[in-house]
């Protein structure tokens, strides 16, 4: 592999340049309008204008990132996350064309990135689900029945939704009822697709999931876990690893699940999979997410490999670099906080031009930046910043780190969450560890009471 085109943008980008180089790989970035400044425009060996800023005018044009790979001669497409990377036609055409996908098998992607295709899957094979309908709900009259089989609170979810949209919980009928055609709306504007479904709320619940990796040759390994129910709008903002107050027997069942989970769909590359635990550890599956996650740091932090480079590797045909598992191992803890450019305290996004960006002391501490000081965060992308991981001996020492960090940090001409990162961290609520995916909005609620 020689030459890779990495369609799509700000920090993700520059993180798969940033590997690229390391093996001698030539990088072809392309970019919208509004990213022309960012730093990964730069850091690519080339690259190209693909359109106007609205992405469906320039980062999900299927067609212009195609040809533009042809004209370029490149060996293979990365997709990052988000945009096209969950796009099975998109990774299709790749291969049509004779190039490289670096990702899963696009039946795979097809079979996953329907949540209630997937999850018959998982039952299939094995994999406990969230107790829910085993197929899509097309009226209020039977969403109603099949929420009194299930049992209040629900949550009433579309089948083709990501990154937190498209879903709501539901604690009683009138919920439902108010809910059930604007969730549809939401979900066919969104995603194209308005098939909901229901699922039982599981309350007290805690976001864990695993990476998984396999290679064309049929091994699968996992990369062990990340809490992730740090979460506002069920979007995650912090994560870590090792999760805290969890069993070992607990945790063991639950990467096996995952082993499990990627060998009932042949797995190939990265991906992870997605469950929620409740309050006894047992856990259910929630959602496989078929490329390399925004989290994926903490892992690497833990376990010392580039996954990135095992992307690359496994993409080439190779066996992925460690084949028995037990020769990955985890040490010390990690944490991963997400900057956003939004208003902490609506969570909506605050674009604007970034006058001043200082981390202060780095030492020990790894930024996956996507902008630098005079950049500006557009209203057309995810308003994300920056990724900061920290990682040390214990998670203890992790937090308090992170503190230091956190204090020592400059971010002027736009909001962020940056101060709320730096309370948190204080809470009780976050230090004992044993916090669910409730934990941010009801420590929010309890500081607006206490004012
Ligand atoms: P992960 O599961 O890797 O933590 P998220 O679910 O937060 O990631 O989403 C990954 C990225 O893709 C984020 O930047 C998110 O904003 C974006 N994203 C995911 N799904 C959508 C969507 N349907 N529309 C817009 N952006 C999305
Ligand atoms: P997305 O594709 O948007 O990432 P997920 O199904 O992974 O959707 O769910 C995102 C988050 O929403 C979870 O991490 C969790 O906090 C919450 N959630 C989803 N389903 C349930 C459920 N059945 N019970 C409780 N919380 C849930
Ligand atoms: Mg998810």
């Amino acid at each position: 592999m020689k030459k890779v085109l990495i369609a799509n943008r700000g920090e993700i980008a520059r993180r798969i340049i940033e590997t690229c180089k390391k093996l001698h790989i030539e990088t072809v970035a392309i970019y919208a309008e509004a990213d022309a400044e960012l730093p990964y425009v730069k850091e690519a060996d080339s690259a190209f204008l693909i359109g106007p800023s609205q992405v469906q005018q320039s980062y999900l044009k299927v067609d212009d990132i195609l040809a533009l790979a042809k004209r370029e001669g490149v060996d293979a497409i990365h997709p990052g996350y988000g945009l096209l990377s969950e796009n099975a036609s998109f990774a299709r055409k790749i291969e049509e064309e004779g190039m490289i996908f670096i990702g899963p098998k696009p039946e795979t992607i097809d079979k996953m990135g329907d949540k209630i295709g997937s999850r018959q899957t998982m039952q299939a094979a094995g994999v406990p689900v969230v107790p829910g309908t085993d197929e899509g709900v097309l009226t209020l009259e039977d969403a109603l029945e099949e929420a009194r089989r299930i049992g209040y609170p629900i949550m009433l979810k579309a089948s083709s939704g990501g990154g937190g949209i498209g879903m709501i919980r539901c604690d009683d009928e009138q919920a439902l009822s108010q809910n059930f055609v604007s969730v549809k709306t939401r979900a066919k504007a969104y995603f194209g697709d308005d098939v909901v479904f229901l699922e039982k709320y599981i309350s007290g619940g805690r976001h864990i999931e695993v990476q998984i990796f396999g290679d064309t040759q049929g091994n699968i390994v996992h990369l062990f876990e990340r809490n992730c129910s740090v979460q506002r709008r069920n979007q995650k903002v912090i994560e870590e690893s090792p999760s805290p107050n969890f069993p070992q027997a607990a945790r063991e069942k639950l990467l096996q699940a995952a082993v499990d989970a990627a060998k009932a769909v042949n797995y190939r590359n990265a991906g992870t999979v997605e469950f929620i635990v409740d309050e006894n550890n047992d856990f259910y599956f929630l959602e496989m997410n078929t490329r390399l996650q925004v989290e994926h740091p903490v892992t690497e932090a833990v376990t010392g490999f580039d996954l990135v480079e095992w992307q690359l590797q496994v993409a080439k045909g190779e066996s992925l670099p460690i084949i028995n598992q037990s020769e990955i191992q985890s040490s010390g803890h990690a944490l991963e906080f997400r900057i956003y450019a939004e208003d902490p305290k609506t969570f909506f996004p605050s674009p604007g031009k970034i006058s001043r960006l200082d981390w202060g002391s780095l030492e020990g501490i790894r930024i996956d930046a996507g902008y630098e000081e005079g950049n500006s965060v557009t209203p057309f992308y995810d308003p994300m910043i920056a990724k900061v991981i920290i990682q040390s001996d214990s998670r203890e020492q992790a937090v308090k780190k992170a503190q230091q960090f956190f204090s020592s940090v400059t971010i002027e001409g736009v909001k962020t969450n940056v101060a709320l990162f730096q309370q948190f961290l204080g809470a009780d609520a976050f230090m004992n560890g044993t916090y669910t995916t409730a934990v941010l909005p009801q420590w929010l609620e309890q500081q607006k009471e206490e004012k």
